[in-house]
């Protein structure tokens, strides 16, 4: 059945309530075909001054709503995400080009998302703190930062986005999200729509589809008080550098260049499949995609053999019309990138084993071995569905090519020993590290985060959304006031 499109979505943009737009229209093209699916209303930076300013009237009101209340309407939110489950994986194949079970593992995430974010308003909020004082108490308590800008982007564009939504909400801030026009459908209209229909008071939650110059006045606006970007390291670093002029937290989720470890002692089945998953998954467009499988010499060409095994037998194709592992790259451009990266290793002597074609926006499961560390494929971060195989010879040399990457997302380690894959894990600078699985990994009840490049700290999930998504206040009280000096 083809996904709706809800004709409002054609003139209205989301300011809190459905309201008409100035902007031009947004086309959207499938990715698979470069059909136009949908139009959209496009925001300008006049519509993040309007949403600023109904945002920050809305806070104090929203705030103010009992906890339970607020806990209601995220598990109602979260039901109808249940409940829509097919409209908006349809959207997510057809405008993103994902593939059905990607596409379900998504709803399945941000439904776990928005069920984490709803026990949060009932958790307690603040400590006692002794004084020296006596007759004086100090409260501590965490409250609410306003109004937070979420920036996201379009390769898991509703998790991504609603990792952020959801608690900033339950924690009693408003939320304008800036989704990517790419994937602003699932990723944008359609949660406005959810999150609405779930009994959000108007002015709480706003979607503004639109590029660079909305994603710029949103981090600029003074009346928003925390930026939550997830997207490339590039861009993560202008954002950065605004939040720091105008002393605005933000929580920066950036690329990544992840390596996979394989030991001389693994069991290169497991590691294998596990090197094709994360190397290959939605085309490879993943921030924690296997970017890099460093293997042991002895045992590197065995596992070139099964990796390539593996990437042979993965079918690409539409998703939408047929059941195949990898659907196309987002646009042609990426595809071309990606293309380019591999044509650039190739000509420096890296040797491809296997995949190496592109056709319009496909681009086929490629591995690559022979690769050394000054080719692109190793230094950069190629967001395609390509598995470039570098051989080392000690522990050692495996932790230092690891750490060779700026970035500092994840890694995977394969040893049959624990003991030897944690003191490597011990030696690796990255925020989180899989040992015998690969790197795509992301539990909403575990903090997730990078390093270096690839981010300034910010943790999303379990108990990291409350400290993200608040500021905290020291009220003290003192029964009787007292005589000073002066
Ligand atoms: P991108 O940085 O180009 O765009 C991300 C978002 O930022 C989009 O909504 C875009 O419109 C907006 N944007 C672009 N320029 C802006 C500006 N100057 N000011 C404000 N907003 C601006 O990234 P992308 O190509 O959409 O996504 C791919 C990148 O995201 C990869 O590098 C990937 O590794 C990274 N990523 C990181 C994570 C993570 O959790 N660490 C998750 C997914 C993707």
């Amino acid at each position: 059945m083809e996904p709706s499109v809800n004709p409002v979505w054609q003139q209205h943009l989301f300011l809190g309530s459905w309201q008409s737009g100035e902007g031009q229209q947004i086309t959207v093209k499938e990715p698979a075909t470069g059909e136009v699916i949908a139009r959209l209303k496009s925001a300008t930076p006049a519509d993040v001054d309007k949403a600023a300013t109904i945002a920050n009237a809305a806070q104090k009101r929203w705030m103010a709503v009992p906890f339970d209340q607020k806990a209601e309407i995220l598990r109602k939110a979260a039901l109808l995400l249940k409940e829509r489950a097919n409209e908006i994986c349809g959207w997510n194949i057809r405008e993103c080009g994902s593939i059905g079970p990607k596409a379900d593992w998504e709803l399945q995430a941000t439904y776990e998302q928005a069920q984490m974010a709803a026990a949060l308003p009932m958790q307690p909020n603040g400590q006692i703190f002794p004084s020296n004082i006596p007759g004086k108490r100090n409260y501590w308590k965490r409250v609410p930062i306003g109004t937070i800008g979420v920036i996201a982007p379009w390769n898991f564009p509703i998790l991504l986005s609603m990792r952020s939504v959801f608690p900033a909400l339950a924690m009693g801030n408003c939320v304008i999200l800036k989704p990517d026009p790419k994937s602003a459908i699932c990723g944008g209209v359609l949660m406005a729509e959810i999150l609405e229909d779930a009994g959000l008071p108007a002015g709480v939650f706003h979607v503004l589809p639109g590029g660079p110059d909305v994603g710029e006045r949103l981090v600029q606006h003074p009346l928003v008080k925390m930026i939550s970007f997830t997207g490339s390291t590039a861009v993560g670093r202008k954002i950065g550098e605004t939040c720091g002029r105008t002393l605005k937290k933000a929580a920066l989720e950036l690329g990544g260049n992840n390596a996979m470890v394989v030991l001389e002692d693994a069991d290169l089945s497991v590691a294998s499949s596990s090197g094709a998953w994360g190397s290959f998954l939605h085309q490879g467009q993943i921030c924690m995609q296997t970017g890099r499988h460093l293997v042991h010499r002895s045992v590197a060409d065995d596992y070139i053999k099964r990796l390539s095994a593996r990437a042979k037998n993965l079918v690409c194709g539409n998703p939408w019309k047929d059941q195949v592992h990898l659907g196309p790259l987002i646009n042609e451009a990426q595809a071309c990138r990606v293309e380019d990266i591999v044509n650039r290793s190739l000509a420096m002597g890296a040797i491809l084993v296997t995949g190496g074609k592109r056709n319009g926006n496909y681009y086929e499961a490629t591995v690559i071995a022979n690769v050394t560390p000054e080719m692109p494929v190793f230094s950069e971060e190629i967001f395609g569905p390509v598995a470039p195989v570098m051989a080392f010879d000690s522990d050692a040399e495996a932790c230092a090519l690891v750490n060779e990457s700026p970035y500092g997302l994840a890694a995977a380690i394969h040893s049959r020993s624990t003991e030897r894959a944690l003191r490597i894990a011990d030696q690796i600078q990255v925020g989180m590290i899989h040992i015998n699985d690969q790197t795509v990994s992301n539990e909403f009840q575990v903090p997730f985060g990078g390093m270096g490049n690839s981010g300034n700290s910010g943790r999303f999930g379990g108990p990291a959304n409350i400290e993200e998504f608040t500021t905290s206040q020291w009220i003290s009280v003192m029964e009787e006031g007292i005589q000073y000096p002066f």
